[in-house]
């Protein structure tokens, strides 16, 4: 079985690159993927697929295989809920609209906190423009290396842990579709969603087996589990709650180049559950 596999571990389904809010281009995350040692890594930018092809030229150079996909923001009331999704048809119009308002509602977000912050500190609108590749799909870690360029912050993490912070009263939340609209978006379009990082701290409160039999009934992949945010305990939960619904759990690294200390293949995801995700597709393949 195992030699019929046209990828190679290990795997790390979950990155970021400068088309989002990592660091690096998709084609300098590649090859750090595979300087890394990874056979396969995904490219999971928030709400864009924009890095695919970028992404794709560069792994047929270096030997790896690449899975497109993306994180969707989704959300349920103030919780931010990311949904993973994989393989699926990048020109499904209704998907391509949705992610197009999403990052619309970013902008106007981001601006907005933006000009609140500036009551306070210096910091401007062009400077978060400074810190943001042209049609990045906008998030608080270009505000943060705002504030870190403008000496309010020693770092990006210092950052979302004082200003950025929902505690020091300069957040806002974004418009993006709940769960349940995400799931059904990405199935219609051929993809495979998994919940991302569903047990941090800030998502402890979530309640998701309470949801759960309906994202599977909508074609709920798996559940994120091993991912550094995700507590001991959450993620106790969430293996109850794969067993109880028979998804798979996956593992990644949620790497953001030098915007984050998560490091490629810290955490990876077993071949068996790769070959099941592909098998799962129909929307696009993985570039091998
Ligand atoms: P946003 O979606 O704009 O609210 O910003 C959330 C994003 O910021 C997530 O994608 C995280 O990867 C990133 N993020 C959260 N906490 C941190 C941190 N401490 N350091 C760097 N990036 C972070
Ligand atoms: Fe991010
Ligand atoms: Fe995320
Ligand atoms: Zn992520």
């Amino acid at each position: 079985m195992s030699s019929d596999r046209l990828f190679r571990e290990p795997i790390d389904l979950h990155t970021h690159s400068r088309v989002s809010d990592g660091t690096e281009s998709p084609a300098q995350l590649v090859r750090a993927a595979r300087e890394a040692g990874l056979g396969t890594v995904a490219l999971t930018d928030h709400d864009s697929t924009a890095g695919w092809s970028e992404a794709s030229a560069a792994a047929r150079e270096n030997g790896v295989t690449l899975i497109p996909g993306m994180e969707l923001s989704t959300r349920v009331g103030w919780s931010s809920v990311h949904l993973l999704a994989y393989l699926f048809d990048p020109s499904d119009a209704r998907l391509v609209a949705e992610t197009a308002r999403i990052r619309e509602a970013r902008l106007l977000r981001a601006e907005e906190m933006v000009q609140r912050i500036g009551r306070d500190y210096d910091l401007a609108w062009d400077d978060v423009v400074a810190q943001t590749n042209p049609g990045a799909t906008v998030g608080r870690p270009h505000i943060a290396d705002a504030l870190v360029a403008r000496g309010h912050a020693p770092n990006r993490s210092a950052a979302f842990a004082g200003i950025l912070h929902w505690r020091a009263g300069y957040y806002q939340p974004h418009y993006a579709p709940d769960p349940l609209t995400g799931i059904e978006l990405v199935v219609a379009a051929g993809g495979v969603p998994v919940i991302a990082h569903p047990a941090t701290v800030s998502r402890a409160d979530l309640a998701l087996e309470d949801s759960m039999e309906q994202y599977v009934e909508a074609g709920l992949f798996g559940l994120e589990i091993d991912h550094r945010e995700n507590t001991p305990e959450g993620r106790e939960h969430l293996r109850d709650l794969a067993s109880r619904f028979g998804l798979a759990l996956t593992g990644s690294s949620d790497y953001h180049g030098e915007g984050k200390p998560n490091r490629l293949g810290e955490n990876t995801t077993a071949p068996e559950v790769l070959e099941a995700l592909i098998a799962r597709s129909s929307g696009s393949a993985p570039v091998y």
